[in-house]
């Protein structure tokens, strides 16, 4: 028989939130009467507005006359990759350096194909799985050492050092995985950080793949949407993004990476010539109905719509940050993003997690399942149902 591929093996059994999916089902078969709200994953809830959506019917239109029908396009659709550059960068990039692809996790897992097993790989700790996992997956991190994956740098960010990492650990000639808003713990890097971040990598040789995923829940004025607000990045960072959390495209799926002209190998080779030959080698695009959708939502009114939906989510992030607080349970996040990052010292994180669910018929995210310094710490999620929410908030002061 075939041989599996060793470093399948090497990763951890149980994704995260299949775990938490799983201790769900076993609790509502325990507890059948139970009405369990999910403030658990991620997923976004509410239905796409009408003029993005509008768009993704155009895009359906289009494909049933032969005058306007599309195939494969590769790259993305010229267009699309324009009016990003236009709206999400004032210009300062070409088609040539934007590639649409069909959502930002995707993008993430293909882009070690670029740096293969040799290369070092750092993340912030705790932080979103995929940066850990895609790295077992090629090669460049070893097994589970009970703390962490050997090889991983985990960088911690935790309320001692306002969730922004010490990049003094950081390896020499390695990439490092950073996002903000921070999916769990919600933090934002502010211009300064992010300039100590460029200037580190820029030092080290490092390559930063930086997750803009939830840029657009940013209010605050001045802190940065893209790590390309920060000079000197586009010689060491690509950054990817997505129309799932503004635009509710998380079913629809499309999202794009910028891979800048200047980013160069050790020896000068072009990573951005490399990426287009890989996503041209096992990637055929992103469905053009999604990219018609993404053309409605940045025209202005799909702004405003996009605007919105993060509005809402912001407004529910907020409620929940208000119900932990009324209970005295410290929590950073949900303003900027739509993850809140509740402390629980001295505790488990999976025990805090079946506390709430036993007390409150609340599913929410063990910190421990982002990294090691998780521990400790439960992921509220803002994506849900207002009335749902609202329930939550209620219930959550049975809890304590
Ligand atoms: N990046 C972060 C930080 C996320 O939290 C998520 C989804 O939860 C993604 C990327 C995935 O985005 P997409 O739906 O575009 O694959």
């Amino acid at each position: 028989m075939i041989k599996r591929n060793p470093y399948i093996a090497n990763i951890k059994a149980g994704y995260l939130f299949p775990e938490i999916a799983k201790r769900r089902r076993e609790y509502q078969a325990a507890h059948p009467d139970a009405k369990i709200i999910s403030l658990g994953v991620g997923n976004t809830t509410e239905p796409i507005l009408p003029h993005i959506n509008a768009g993704l019917v155009e895009g359906a239109r289009r494909l049933s006359a032969a005058a306007t029908y599309s195939g494969y396009q590769d790259e993305g659709l010229l267009e699309l990759r324009e009016k990003i550059a236009a709206v999400f960068y004032r210009g300062a990039f070409g088609a040539d350096e934007i590639f649409i692809s069909d959502g930002a996790k995707c993008d993430i897992g293909r882009l070690q194909l670029l740096f293969g097993a040799g290369s070092p790989v750092a993340v912030q700790d705790p932080s979103y799985p995929v940066y850990v996992d895609g790295s077992v997956l090629i090669g460049a991190a070893g097994g589970w050492t009970g703390a962490g994956y050997a090889g991983i740098t985990y960088l911690p960010c935790t309320a001692e050092n306002n969730y922004f990492p010490d990049l003094e650990k950081l390896p020499e000639n390695g990439l490092l995985y950073f996002c903000s808003p921070n999916n769990p713990t919600g933090a934002t890097a502010d211009r300064e950080q992010l300039a100590v971040l460029v200037r580190a990598a820029r030092r080290t040789g490092t390559l930063i793949i930086f997750d803009a995923a939830y840029a657009e829940y940013i209010r605050a004025g001045a802190l940065p949407k893209s790590i390309f607000e920060i000079d000197g990045a586009r010689e060491c960072a690509i950054e990817v993004n997505s129309f799932s959390k503004p635009a509710g495209f998380t079913g629809v799926r499309l999202g794009w990476t910028v891979v800048p002209r200047e980013l160069a190998y050790a020896g000068g080779g072009s990573v951005n010539a490399d990426w287009a030959r890989v996503t041209g080698t096992i990637f055929n695009g992103a469905s053009n109905i999604a990219q018609y959708g993404a053309l409605a939502a940045l025209e202005s009114e799909g702004i405003l719509e996009m605007r919105k939906l993060c509005d809402f989510y912001l407004e529910n992030a907020r409620l929940i940050r208000e119900a932990l607080s009324r209970l005295g349970v410290a929590s950073v996040g949900g303003d900027n993003s739509p993850y809140i990052w509740a402390r629980f010292p001295g505790r488990k994180s999976w025990d805090v997690f079946a506390e709430i669910l036993d007390k409150c018929r609340i599913v929410t995210t063990p910190g421990s399942g982002f990294g090691p310094s998780g521990e400790g710490f439960i992921r509220f999620s803002a994506f849900g149902h207002r009335a749902d929410v609202e329930e939550a908030c209620r219930r959550l002061a049975q809890f304590g």
